[in-house]
């Protein structure tokens, strides 16, 4: 048989791709043939088809761009997730590559990132929808461009498809310093020099150099020095000594660099009398520690040290700052050029673990602001508008121009005219606290005005101002995600604030300023102390107010206000954020609210919130203040949270949501309202009565059981229509439980 008889060539449309093939096929889809006979179908324009596709498998292309991306930025590391593409271009093999891009925030004009970054797992062939960015600059503006990818989308000529989320990175401690190099050396010193840390994410402000004799680490000795150079004296002739440097931005210390060992030269034969150096360093250690013995003593005896007090108080101030209201409004400064101090068995904190100073304890409240707050020039300052009310007088936005320097955008608090001295004290009270503060997450002070009638306190401005607001303008808008990020940064600046021994006291989502990169930071420093040491002034709190709904019992009760029960406060804004805004504990009275925590009942969880982040929520309001989670804690519980997003995909479910109630011991049997209709009427939902009445749900008993799928079922799209009426009936529950009245 020469050939195949007509009957058995194949059509256009069709294809054989064997002569051995019983029957034609029909093209598989996007794709065609013009020709009788063909072997192999041809694809339609824009469809391709990879080498190893079989003949029969459809034309593909390549996917569209992924969905929904969303960023998060921890320090300078940013967290990408995003939905999968709407078409994945008819194939299974699609993946994901992440082009980075580092951008002028002047020009707006953008570079490839460069090698420093990491990718994890890996920047191409991406299989899941998420990666992480590590070793990024700090406050540099990125863009991120993230491309789905599949077996054909080498082959499209056109555009490439990829959805791209721009990122601002926030301030991170400089990287160790990675290379030290000996100098000049003699008998008895050793001079370095080293290079500045790879990456010092801001501007360096100060190294410290540690060092010991090898093997006697248990007394070092601490230099600090603004410089790349040292001289280590007084050390031992022939003797190895171990250096460790770390360098200092606003945002803190970095690591210390690995150690560097190096060796006194030995002492020559003609200077072996210069043996009393020998004991020069363990005299010094000595003599350092008899010293500092004899200043705590001499502060601890109530004398008052003047500013001639030199050595002794540059050391208070680093080694004792929380010492100094012994000395009334003496100085704390410390010496800015170069300063050493000698440690023995770590008995004494190190430098760099700041403490926070109570002005309070100034006996001139003029000192401490100028001891924490720059002076700024009125001239400097261009107020454009009103943005808000404070408590002393209004908020305005405007801007900032320091010589030197690049005009900013700052917020100003204005003390209203016609003040008092005592207003004008506690206005600046304000900036002395905040003052003190150097961290990404509390707000930033630049400076105050105060040699002008018009005081003025000038901080960073926060475009979206309070939190509280700005998630109820935008309820329901951003991913779980989203929400835990700004959770994380909350948490972030109060583990900060608690470190530095602040307690807050007045922390909730209304004293929470947001930026446009979504970065919370903690604000409102007014009503704020240490009350540790000081049981008296736990009952001076400015008009004895305190924000009931938002504060531990044990404050409530006693006054006993510690980085524990701002943790409590802290799980009451989780809830305030997951919740959008919802006022906690709705319309209850303060009386109330008191009642039903003491009595064991807590805040249901918000609709829709993962149950890992409604247990924390538990957590931090545990009656016991030693077994709610510390914030250091609940920073690296959020951080885990958000490496791992899947973990959040577990909601507290409806039903366990109602069941996980104040009210989950009480007869939901009856009700204080009279009817259905007078229900949803108080709650303006009115428009519902029918639907509810001709579906059986006519008696509050019914109401009760009500679930969110419930509601859906009956027409209530509207998710917040169906936040008011479940939030309301959690609130009708809790009135129930209480013998309490609605409103
Ligand atoms: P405060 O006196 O701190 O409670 O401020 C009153 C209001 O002014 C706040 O609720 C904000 O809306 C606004 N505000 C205060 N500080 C800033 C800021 N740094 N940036 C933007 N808005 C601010």
């Amino acid at each position: 048989m020469d050939s195949l008889p007509k009957k058995w060539v194949c059509r256009p449309g069709f294809f054989k791709a064997s002569p051995h093939s019983p029957s034609c096929s029909k093209c598989p889809p996007h794709s065609y043939t013009l020709d009788e006979a063909s072997t192999s179908c041809l694809c339609e324009e824009h469809y391709f088809r990879k080498e190893s596709d079989p003949p029969t498998m459809a034309c593909t292309r390549p996917p569209s761009a992924p969905r929904s991306a969303i960023s998060n930025v921890n320090e300078t590391s940013v967290f990408l997730e995003w939905i999968p593409p709407a078409d994945t271009g008819g194939r299974k093999d699609v993946s994901y590559y992440i082009a980075c891009k580092k951008c002028n925030s002047h020009s707006g004009l953008c570079e490839a990132c460069g090698g420093h970054v990491r990718y994890l797992p890996q920047q191409t062939g991406l299989k899941n929808t998420s990666v992480m960015m590590v070793d990024l600059l700090a406050h540099t503006n990125y863009t991120f461009e993230i491309e789905a990818v599949n077996g054909v989308s080498d082959q499209n000529p056109g555009a490439r498809q990829f959805v791209s989320v721009n990122v601002t990175t926030n301030q991170a401690a400089p990287s160790p310093v990675s290379s030290v190099k000996k100098g000049k050396i003699t008998k008895n010193s050793i001079s370095l020099s080293w290079q500045e840390p790879d990456r010092p994410n801001g501007i360096i402000l100060e190294y410290e150099i540690k060092y010991f004799e090898k093997d006697q680490e248990m007394s070092y000795t601490i230099i600090k020095s603004k410089e790349t150079t040292i001289t280590a004296d007084s050390l031992k002739p022939g003797s190895a000594y171990v250096f460790q440097i770390r360098a200092r931005t606003a945002a803190g210390y970095g690591g210390f660099s690995r150690r560097f060992e190096f060796e006194t030269s030995p002492v020559s034969v003609a200077a072996s009398s210069d043996q009393s150096q020998i004991p020069i360093i363990v005299v010094s250690v000595t003599v350092g520690v008899i010293l500092l013995a004899v200043v705590i003593g001499f502060l601890l005896s109530g004398s008052c040290c003047d500013g001639g007090c030199g050595w002794a108080s540059s050391l208070r101030a680093v080694a004792y700052p929380s010492l100094t209201w012994r000395c009334g409004y003496s100085k704390a400064k410390q010496d800015p050029e170069e300063e050493k101090m000698h440690f023995h068995n770590g008995h004494i904190k190190l430098p760099g673990v700041r403490t926070y100073i109570d002005p309070h304890t100034y006996e001139d409240p003029n000192q401490a602001v100028h001891e924490f707050a720059k002076e700024i020039e009125v001239s400097c300052i261009t107020i454009e508008r009103v943005i808000g009310a404070g408590e002393f007088g209004e908020v305005c936005s405007g801007r900032l121009k320091l010589q030197g320097k690049h005009e900013l955008p700052v917020a100003i608090k204005t003390l209203k005219v016609g003040y008092t001295e005592k207003q004008r004290r506690d206005f600046l009270g304000e900036a002395s606290i905040m003052g003190q503060f150097d961290h990404p997450n509390i707000i930033h002070l630049e400076g105050v005005v105060t040699k002008n009638k018009s005081v003025m306190i000038v901080t960073e401005y926060m475009e979206n101002g309070s939190l509280d607001t700005f998630l109820k303008k935008n309820d329901g808008q951003f991913t779980v995600i989203q929400l835990v990020g700004m959770l994380r940064g909350i948490a972030s600046g109060m583990k900060y604030l608690s470190d530095m021994g602040y307690v807050h006291r007045d922390l909730a989502a209304r004293n929470i300023l947001i930026n446009s990169n979504l970065v919370c930071k903690v604000s409102d420093f007014g009503l704020s102390r240490v009350l540790e040491d000081d049981p008296e002034a736990a009952y001076t709190t400015r008009g004895g107010k305190i924000p009931i709904r938002w504060t531990a019992p044990e404050a409530i009760a006693f006054r006993k206000f510690t980085s524990a029960s701002d943790v409590w406060s802290y799980g009451i804004v989780m809830w305030e954020v997951m919740s959008y805004g919802e006022r906690p504990y709705w319309e209850m009275t303060n009386q109330d609210v008191i009642k039903a925590v003491e009595e064991g009942y807590r805040l249901p969880s918000p609709m829709d919130c993962p149950a890992a982040l409604y247990q924390l929520m538990l957590d931090c309001w545990q009656k016991d203040r030693n077994s709610r989670p510390k914030f250091d804690e609940i920073v690296s519980m959020l951080d885990k949270l958000i490496r791992n997003p899947s973990s959040l995909k577990t909601l507290v479910n409806a039903s366990s949501r109602v069941s996980n109630l104040l009210v989950e011991h009480s007869p939901v049997g009856s009700s204080t309202y009279r009817s259905v209709g007078e229900w949803l009427e108080a709650i303006k939902m009115g428009r519902y009565t029918e639907i509810f009445m001709e579906n059986g749900y006519s008696s509050m008993d019914a109401v009760a059981q009500v679930t969110i799928e419930d509601l859906r079922r009956l027409g209530v799209t509207l998710v917040g229509h169906q936040k008011k009426i479940m939030n309301s009936l959690q609130e009708v529950k809790v009135q129930l439980v209480n013998g309490m009245v609605p409103l």
